[in-house]
């Protein structure tokens, strides 16, 4: 099922976003398959949880083409170096700017089983990591844009 995503300034996308238990994790399947079906729909690499009005850590990112979820997920690990990309979001539709990111990041999460999984993620993963990872704190990129560019997408 596609759901209706929040569009800044909805008060739901600046909620920071609860821990998911084990135990609910089978229960959240069916929430799983419509953000991911949500995310293609929208022709996005990435959405998260409250961006559909949900308030819980989970994002769903496009890993080479596999929409795949991650749940509590958590930067561990940060490169000093930092990388400044183009950056937009379903829930800020026709927007677009310069934001400064790790240019490298360590996650930790678990799988949509309940299994850890840890990644090392670089470079334009790492960036759409670290914008969804900003959505379960209620941080939007236009809270960090250095600059607005108003043309491509990410
Ligand atoms: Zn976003």
């Amino acid at each position: 099922m596609i759901l209706d995503i929040l569009k800044n300034p909805d008060p739901q996308l600046r909620a920071v976003a609860a821990e998911v238990s084990l135990e609910e994790i089978k229960k959240l399947q069916p929430l799983l398959s419509d953000l991911k079906e949500t995310m293609i729909a929208s022709d996005g690499v990435g959405i998260a949880a409250p961006q559909v009005g949900v308030g819980k850590r989970i994002i769903i990112v496009d890993m080479q083409g596999q929409p795949t979820a991650f749940i509590n997920p958590m930067i561990i690990g940060r490169s000093l170096r930092k990388v400044n990309g183009e950056e937009g979001c379903l829930s800020v539709p026709g927007i677009y700017g310069i934001v400064k990111r790790h240019k490298a990041v360590r996650m930790h999460a678990l799988n949509e089983e309940g299994q850890p999984v840890e990644l090392n993620l670089k470079d334009l993963p790492a960036i759409i990591f670290q914008h969804e990872i900003d959505h379960l704190d209620g941080v939007l990129f236009i809270d960090r844009v250095i600059r607005y560019t108003g043309t491509s997408k990410l």
